[in-house]
């Protein structure tokens, strides 16, 4: 067990760093003294602009502004994603965030769907579900009832901003320099001061190291190893740019399949990020370049720039008296926009376990296993979209398609085959509704189905479920389009 802790400094200043930043002066500030360093020289990595729901729960929990952060951060409304060319190409279907109808405890809703279709009964699955309704017609409003689940795009950059200035008004410390060298106990292995290029020397109890992909206090100093997950998420370079946007923005990211990867395109008020994200082994950097450059859908307005990442995760996320937090931990990849939950999830279970009275080995491997968890869940969700493709059109796709997938997600889509029972694991940060979108939607088609809709009559089925299609259509055309919604709720500062 190492000493108390009150000095806690965090290593990087990019949305990992700012995020615990702002959570641990929230939340514990009066006990603790917290330090950030951040190196503008070494920059950000600067495009995750996309989230999952979770986000309106932490801003919620650490008391931020929904309206100022939007307007901070040019942000905009997500309710899902548009996968277009994943299943086949010229095919696309929305994972929205919202749930199908009401599914009673014995089994969910859509069996209620498939028991209609065997009446003949013709209305998408779509037609059920309020979020991927708004999204489909870029509509969007707060409303009491139903309750939307949704979450944000935002510039990346203003984020950080925006969070930096929450965390310094809450007392902490920021100091702007590059580590170059770390001091560690010779008896425990226990780091004890980061030393910057300017020679100043940075002591503390507990370093949380937010340094990104470099993962300089925990790779680079305490060599917690690296799980590589390359053969199931080969993707392992991306080059991403920003350009204008006009027109309608859609409140959803869109993730366009090409030859050897995909890309996203995220709408923000003021301008689109976009990106190819591609496996190397499959297409040169120059032919990824030129396939983004193609597929635009206003002027550049920043050079391409290249980046380069290896899937997995970080053995141990937490060593000695440091944590990792963000892409220092680990990188799943872009695909559902996950990685700011894991930053955020990361966060959270760390306040919940802070070692106030030291580092001890059962704090630490129970850190270590909440996250473990947490990210081969979100692992298993992304490979779910790689395999189930019906494409074969080339070696990429193929490779794809015919890979050997971890037994935990093969199992999963067996029973899904088998039974149109979709059992999310415990823990899972993604719902029924979220695997059977996915699944349904790539072709993997349920042989069975729960009859348990069969207690009623056809016409009790058929229209129960036209009362409910009606009700999403009507409320839909009543809600304001979503680029009217952001004028008026929270226009970019
Ligand atoms: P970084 O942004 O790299 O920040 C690292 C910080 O550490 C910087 O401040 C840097 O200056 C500092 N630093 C590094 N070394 C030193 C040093 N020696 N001394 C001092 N300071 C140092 N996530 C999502 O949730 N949604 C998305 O849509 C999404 N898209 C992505 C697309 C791509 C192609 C990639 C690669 C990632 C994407 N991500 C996405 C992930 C997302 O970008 C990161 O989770 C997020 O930006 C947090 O990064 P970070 O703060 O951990 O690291």
């Amino acid at each position: 067990m190492s000493q108390q802790v009150k000095k806690v400094v965090i290593a990087g200043g990019g949305t990992s760093g700012w995020c615990m930043a702002v959570a641990l002066s929230r939340q514990l500030g009066t006990l603790l003294d917290i330090t950030l360093i951040e190196s503008s020289e070494i920059g950000t990595v600067g495009v995750g602009e996309a989230t999952i729901p979770t986000i309106c729960a932490f801003h919620k929990m650490h008391g931020i502004n929904e309206k100022e952060f939007l307007s901070a951060t040019a942000g905009t409304i997500k309710l899902g994603i548009s996968f277009e060319n994943w299943t086949r190409i010229n095919h696309r279907y929305i994972h929205s965030f919202g749930d199908f109808g009401k599914s009673p405890w014995i089994g969910d809703f859509y069996h209620y769907w498939l028991a209609a279709k065997t009446y003949g009964y013709q209305s998408e699955l779509d037609d059920f579900c309020f979020e991927l309704q708004a999204a489909k017609y870029h509509k969007f409003s707060i409303i009491e009832k139903p309750k939307l689940n949704y979450a944000y795009h935002f510039d990346a950059s203003l984020y950080a901003r925006y969070l930096r200035r929450i965390s310094e008004k809450n007392g902490v410390k920021r100091i702007e320099g590059k580590v170059v060298d770390i001091k560690q106990d010779t008896d425990t292995g226990f780091i004890e001061t980061v030393v910057l290029e300017s020679g100043e020397r940075i002591d503390g109890d507990f370093f949380i190291d937010c340094t990104g992909f470099r993962g300089v206090l925990i790779e680079q100093t305490l060599k917690a190893g690296y799980e590589d997950w390359g053969h199931w998420l080969r993707n392992d370079s991306a080059v991403a740019l920003q350009t204008d946007f006009s027109g309608d923005i859609p409140p959803y990211t869109r993730a366009i399949a090409h030859e050897g990867g995909w890309q996203w395109k995220t709408p923000l008020q003021h301008r689109q990020g976009t990106g190819y994200v591609y496996s190397s082994a499959y297409i040169s950097d120059e032919n990824a370049r030129k396939t983004l450059l193609d597929n635009l859908d206003g002027s550049v307005r920043s050079e391409p720039r290249l980046l380069k990442f290896k899937t997995g995760r970080r053995k141990k996320a937490w060593v000695k008296n440091c944590v990792a937090i963000g892409l220092s931990g680990g990188f799943v990849e872009p695909l559902e926009s996950t990685s700011i939950h894991l930053i955020q999830i990361g966060v959270t279970r760390l306040l919940q376990l802070f070692p106030f009275g030291g580092c001890s080995d059962a704090l630490t491997d129970h850190y270590n296993e909440l996250l473990r968890t947490e990210y081969e869940r979100v692992r298993d969700f992304i490979v779910l979209h790689y395999k189930a493709t019906g494409r074969n059109d080339t070696p990429y796709w193929r490779d794809c398609r015919d890979m050997e997938i971890p037994d935990s997600l093969a199992s999963r889509m067996e029973l899904f085959r088998e039974s149109g029972v979709v059992s999310p694991y415990n823990s899972d940060i993604f719902r029924s509704a979220n695997w059977l979108q996915v699944m349904l939607n790539q072709g993997i088609e349920p042989r069975n189905y729960h009859h348990f809709p069969h207690v009623m009559d056809k016409d009790q089925i058929i229209n129960n479920l036209d009362k409910l299609k009606n009700s999403i259509a009507r409320t839909v055309e009543k809600i304001p389009s979503h680029e009217n919604f952001l004028k008026s709720y929270c226009p970019m500062r």
